[in-house]
């Protein structure tokens, strides 16, 4: 990661909002496993308000098997040292985001979506986390294809566990997928699109090529680059949505109760949006958005009939603004 730019694009907007030529700085957010923050970084990082994303798939055993650097070793303890360095720099913590890759493996040694909230709550003091299931060729060890019930179990208890917790200690120990959800059922706000690229976000690749979200990095698909005029970005970026990105161009999204609520991912369909696989992923994403809207809505019901735990609710979820999980 290339921090000089980083500070330089930083820099650039602070100069631009000096001039009056734009009326607010845009929020700074930075996705990373953190290895190669240092003290100076951190300091820049703060200097600018930045979030960050740490991706961490789980405990020491978890991390190390899923995720190891270019000479083999496993990265928990460099992510452990790096997080405790953000801390004690004076990082707000509650700027830190832990975003988690749910695998085969979490199954195989029978970690639930719970567990992994408990472990980092315990061990992070993090008590949201986006947890989202692997996005990977149905035949690679690490698919969750098969394995569609545990994960409908696994959702449900996360549900619970969430309202639970509400109401029980009155604080939120959730998923971000979960109070997505619990948000845009309450605010009543319609989702058409299967996912946010392009419409909230945008990727500049080092090459100068501009893509509707980072997860598109190394692809053919664009919306144009450093040289393009923001008219034919505006335009690309339509055409992009229009193409792949609206619920109703997919078959299976027409007859689906979640089509107004589900947040998904399109690399949940694999590398070509022109053919996508169901089996990449998107599956398994349906699955977690499907149950959980009809969780939620059952605790809904159930909590709306008991005045109590509905005013237990609302006090809770006005305490946390939406900028916590959206
Ligand atoms: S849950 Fe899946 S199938 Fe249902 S609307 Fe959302 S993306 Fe489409």
């Amino acid at each position: 990661m290339n921090f000089q730019v980083i500070e330089y694009i930083c820099n650039y907007f602070n100069q631009l909002k000096n001039e009056n030529k734009i009326d607010y700085i845009p929020r700074f957010a930075v996705i990373t496993n953190g290895t190669t923050i240092t003290d100076q970084i951190i300091d820049m990082l703060i200097k600018y308000n930045f979030t960050i994303t740490i991706s961490i798939d789980g405990d020491e055993f978890i991390q190390n098997y899923l995720r190891i650097d270019k000479l083999g070793h496993g990265t928990f303890n460099k992510i452990n040292e790096k997080y405790k360095q953000l801390i004690e720099k004076g990082f707000p913590k509650n700027s830190i985001g832990l975003e988690c890759t749910y695998t085969k493996a979490h199954i195989d040694k029978k970690i639930s979506f719970v567990d992994l909230l408990n472990y980092f709550h315990t061990n992070f003091g993090i008590d949201i986390v986006h947890i989202a299931p692997v996005c990977i060729d149905s035949n690679n060890k690490l698919s969750l294809s098969n394995y569609q019930d545990i994960i409908i179990n696994y959702t449900k208890e996360l549900v619970d566990y969430s309202f639970d917790t509400i109401l029980n200690e009155k604080s939120i120990k959730s998923s971000s997928f979960v109070l997505g959800i619990l948000d845009r059922l309450i605010s009543n706000t319609q989702v058409p699109y299967i996912c946010p690229a392009g419409l909230n976000s945008v990727s500049v690749a080092k090459d100068g090529i501009i893509r509707p979200c980072f997860v598109f990095s190394g692809s053919d698909i664009s919306i144009g680059n450093l040289q393009s005029t923001m008219d034919e970005l505006k335009d690309n970026l339509k055409d992009f949505t229009l193409k792949y990105n609206e619920k109703h161009l997919y078959e299976k999204c027409k007859e689906c109760y979640a089509r107004n609520v589900c947040s998904s991912c399109l690399t949940s369909y694999g590398d070509n949006l022109d053919e996508p696989d169901f089996y990449h992923g998107a599956d398994s994403m349906c699955t977690i958005m499907k149950t959980m809207i009809s969780s939620i809505l059952l605790r809904l019901s159930e909590i709306k009939s008991n005045k109590e735990n509905w005013n237990t609710l609302n006090e809770v979820l006005n305490k946390y603004s939406t900028c916590h999980y959206c």
